[in-house]
């Protein structure tokens, strides 16, 4: 028997998107050159699971998502071990001129997403520690404004219902286990060198070792490669959003007796921080006008290791936010790489080379995503074959869990840019 769809990469997004094919009866091959799932870019996600998106679909996608996350037993389907488990931590974002809330909060009625507003003295009461200074812009360190008094106070918006995956990595393998339970055959060690294809549709694709897998569509969910992917395939010329990746550093920061507050989203002084297990601070940054962007050609090049200065720029940030905080002499914490798109958003569609699909350009906020990106790239990949012309009627994915109906025409490849995104991590 042939193989139906390929699946290249078996992080978060390939995972799901190989769990909802298989559960719909498909034959899932799940190539992925890692000794195992959610190695790549997964594995240093701060996994976030936050509602702030600058789109209706945006808004939509997460917070259907997180009720897959609240229910993960139930949305894997089959026991698999161990699993990531979802904190509900709450999540306050700090007001920023940049992304007003007055910009953001229709989509949260919209959609449905509880939320509180405070202003500077509920911060200050319900964040013990938090400085509620208005700083903005961001600056370097080595700029002595940094250091000036804040001549003016904030707030922020509160999502109760938000938090982040103890273990992102973990996720992953619980998705692609639960994909594999269902059927899916999962093939690690396996990198793809070649897609061919014939009368424009994708045919055969090849693998470093020489062999060749039959299939009648392949989904490119190569992360932080899938420029290089696309490239391989040919497929391209026709996208109005490009992407690129970009290396990114995330600091873990002990502190003593915990973090047990909020998440904290902080366009204000360039920064996110976030409680995690043990008691750590995961601090983060949002990509401040004043810091340079680390672009890369290519992700296997990008040095692995923390660096001193982006730690201190980031910690100090949040010590600034949280000033009990200490920041410690030497760099610790995570590097990964964002597969950026254009515009912060991400493109989950079809293109121009009939059967190959993109679940690509996660742009660093798209981790949370992962429960429903299975289930829409699951429905899109049929609604095209069944013959839906998805470019000039774009597909309207109905979400099982809210009932929400979600226009996938906002993650099409050749959307007009996404105009009303903060052009960042946020989205
Ligand atoms: C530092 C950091 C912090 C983040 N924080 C958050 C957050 O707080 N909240 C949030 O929602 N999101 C966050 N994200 C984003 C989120 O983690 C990513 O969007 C998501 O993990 C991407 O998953 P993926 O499956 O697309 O990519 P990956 O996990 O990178 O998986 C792609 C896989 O494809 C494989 N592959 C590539 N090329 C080939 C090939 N030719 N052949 C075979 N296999 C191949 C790779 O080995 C890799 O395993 C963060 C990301 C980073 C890097």
């Amino acid at each position: 028997m042939g193989t139906d769809v390929v699946v290249i990469g078996a992080g978060v997004i390939g995972a799901s998107i190989a769990l909802e094919l298989a559960r719909a009866g498909r034959r899932v091959v799940v190539l992925e050159r890692a000794p195992g799932a959610g190695q790549g870019s997964t594995s240093a996600s701060s996994a976030v699971v936050r509602f702030n998106f600058s789109t209706t679909a945006g808004v939509a996608t997460a917070w259907e998502a997180h009720f897959g996350w609240l229910d993960w037993a139930g949305h894997l389907g089959h026991d698999v071990g161990d699993l990531a488990v979802f904190r509900k931590s709450g999540l306050v974002m700090l007001d920023v001129d940049a992304a007003p809330r007055a910009s953001w909060l229709p989509l949260f009625d919209e959609i449905g997403v509880p939320y509180e507003e405070w202003d500077a003295t509920t911060l200050a009461e319900r964040v013990p520690g938090i400085d509620v200074g208005r700083y903005w812009p961001p600056k370097r360190l080595d700029d002595e404004e940094f250091w000036a008094d804040a001549r003016r106070r904030l707030g922020g918006v509160y999502t109760p219902d938000a938090g982040y995956v103890s273990d992102p990595g973990l996720a992953a393998v619980n998705l692609a286990a639960a994909a594999a339970a269902h059927g899916a055959e999962l093939r690690f060690r396996s990198t793809v060198t070649a897609v061919e294809k014939s009368g424009g549709h994708v045919t055969v694709v090849r693998l470093a070792d020489g062999s060749r897998i039959p299939c009648g569509a392949v989904v490119n969910a190569a992360g932080p490669w899938s420029g290089a992917l696309n490239r391989l395939a040919g497929v391209g010329s026709d996208f109005t959003v490009g992407v690129r990746p970009m290396r990114q550093e995330v600091a873990h920061v002990p502190v003593r007796g915990g973090y047990a507050g909020p998440a904290v989203a902080d366009m204000d002084l360039g920064t996110y921080f976030r409680g995690e297990v043990g008691g750590d601070l995961l601090v983060g940054g949002t990509e401040p006008a004043c810091d340079p962007v680390e672009w890369t050609e290519d992700p296997d090049t990008v040095d692995i290791h923390p660096t001193a200065a982006v730690f201190e720029a980031q910690v100090t940030r949040a010590a600034r936010r949280l000033p009990d905080l200490e920041v410690p002499n030497r760099a610790r914490g995570v590097v990964g790489v964002y597969d950026v798109a254009d515009d912060w958003t991400p493109i989950y569609d079809r293109t121009d080379l009939g059967g190959f699909y993109v679940a690509i350009g996660t742009s660093g906020n798209q981790f949370k995503n992962a429960p429903v990106v299975g289930r829409l790239m699951a429905e899109l990949i049929a609604r095209v074959e069944s013959g839906v012309d998805h470019d000039a009627s774009p597909v309207r994915f109905r979400a099982p869990r809210t009932g929400l109906e979600i226009d996938l025409g906002a993650f099409s490849r050749k959307r007009p840019r996404n105009a009303a995104s903060s052009g960042t991590v946020m989205g």
